[in-house]
């Protein structure tokens, strides 16, 4: 691989990931975000090829034959997978790439690229996560039982990563990823 910095954002659902990236992407020019393909049906507000590719099962099983992603995972009852292409080029240019995938994924990752950045953000407590994916009102009940019980596997799995980061404060957890992201050298 060349100078490129590939860096995984990785934690559970509702631990803030989302406004973490947009932060980050929002006050370093040379940050790029690889933008996901799934299955999810898009979110009010959500669009796609700026939030994700939204596609169909055929379509995402078409993706994986055809060797275009370079990692997928199947997440409380959906598709997410890293199309190859982009992460490829930005990388090979000498350029940061940021991907915010799941476990699975991640897992994948490190075995890709081994020297990657990798990222777990911790909820201060499962309580405090739970009142967070409740309150963005964002998903049913049903989905909200699913992401909890996979916050609680991923989370006993957040020591696989290179660093682990609670966000308690959203200002100081931004500043110690720019710490990590900017003063190593992978
Ligand atoms: P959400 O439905 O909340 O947007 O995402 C659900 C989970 O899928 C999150 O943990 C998110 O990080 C993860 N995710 C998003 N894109 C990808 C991807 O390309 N690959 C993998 N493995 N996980 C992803």
């Amino acid at each position: 691989m060349s100078t490129g910095k590939l860096i995984v954002i990785t934690g559970p659902s509702g631990v803030g990931k989302g406004t973490i990236v947009r932060s980050l992407l929002a006050s370093h020019s040379q940050l790029s975000l690889s933008i996901s393909a799934t299955t999810r049906k898009p979110r009010s507000g959500e669009i796609d090829g700026r939030d994700y590719y939204f596609v169909d099962r055929q379509k995402f099983e078409a993706m994986i034959d055809n060797d275009r992603l370079l990692e997928w995972a199947e997440y409380a009852g959906n598709y997410y997978g890293t199309p190859k292409d982009k992460v490829e080029e930005t990388i090979n240019l000498g350029k940061w790439i940021l991907l915010e995938i799941e476990l699975v994924g991640a897992r994948a990752i490190k075995q890709i690229f081994p020297s990657s950045l990798r990222l777990f953000i911790l909820p201060p407590s499962l309580t405090e996560l739970e009142r967070r994916l409740r309150s963005r009102g964002k998903d049913s009940e049903e989905v909200i039982i699913r992401r909890l019980a996979r916050a609680k596997e991923e989370i006993a799995a957040s020591q696989e990563f290179t660093h682990c980061i609670t966000n308690d404060n959203l200002g100081k957890t931004i500043q110690e990823i720019e710490k990590l992201i900017f003063d190593c050298n992978i």
